[in-house]
């Protein structure tokens, strides 16, 4: 069960302003697969500045995937901390972590994971719902509509392109105004044409409203848009080409 936003407020007090949005630390993980270790991240530290654009690159099996699960607080590491917007993920429970993310972020997949039994309009709406706000239908429509959508809110998943199944995952990432912003491969599975909207989405979301943006990619003309590259090889951070005071 999630704890009440009131209950949240009094364990985790905001402290304003955050120097870094993020900051990890000593950061590993491991897997225990067929009676062996597998290190997939080992002792990663990097720390993020509020309101910057970075990119995380790196071979496939590197860990980028796994990294940015635990910056998210999808995941828990095995050992290192992960301090989002002031608050330590490390020791928090699984339903914890979700208030904090329900609260301060917004998550893009490659694969857009949307509920396919739902609605866009309604895919848009859960987390609306789940934060308790009010006129939420109305809200979600809005969202649609910020991502060119409002004409598609009737249809499932299954009825809409890849591109256009990307921009009602945008909406839904983008409906609690997050504070960061993780994209895992966000254009992936796209053309190129539709790839520019949705990059353009997300940058745009970065201006008008300052969410500091974290994206996995194989694409490097994405990459060379941020402020930062943050490559990884090997579960290790290899470089950190910085422009932002992180
Ligand atoms: P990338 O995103 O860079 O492709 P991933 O983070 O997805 O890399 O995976 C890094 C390594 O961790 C891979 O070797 C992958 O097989 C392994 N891995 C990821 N998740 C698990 C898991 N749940 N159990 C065991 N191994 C995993």
């Amino acid at each position: 069960m999630l704890v009440t936003s009131r209950a949240f407020l009094y364990l985790y007090p905001k402290k304003h302003p955050v120097d870094n949005i993020l900051n990890i630390t000593n950061l590993s993980k491991t897997y225990q697969s067929a009676g062996r270790t597998l290190t997939v991240l080992n002792d990663i530290n990097f720390s993020v500045a509020p309101g910057s654009t970075n990119a995380i690159v790196g071979p496939s099996g590197s860990g980028k995937t796994t990294l940015l699960g635990l910056c998210a607080g999808l995941d828990r590491s095995t050992s290192g901390s992960v301090e989002l917007n002031g608050i330590n993920m490390s020791n928090l429970t699984e339903d914890q972590r979700a208030q904090v993310r329900n609260q301060y972020v917004g998550f893009i997949f490659q694969n857009f994971q949307l509920l396919p039994t739902l609605t866009a309009l309604e895919n848009v709406m859960v987390p609306l719902e789940l934060r308790g706000e009010k006129n939420i239908k109305a809200r979600a429509l809005d969202l649609l509509d910020k991502v060119g959508l409002s004409e598609r809110g009737h249809h499932y998943p299954l009825q809409l392109s890849g591109g256009e199944q990307q921009r009602v995952s945008l909406a839904r990432a983008f409906s609690n105004a997050p504070k960061i912003l993780f994209a895992d491969e966000p254009t992936g599975n796209l053309d190129a044409e539709t790839s520019d909207k949705v990059i353009k989405l997300i940058f745009d979301l970065n201006k008008e409203a300052g969410t500091t943006l974290i994206v996995v990619t194989h694409d490097l003309e994405l990459a060379a848009k941020t402020q930062r590259i943050i490559r990884i090889k090997g579960g290790k951070l290899i470089s950190d080409d910085k422009t932002v005071n992180a």
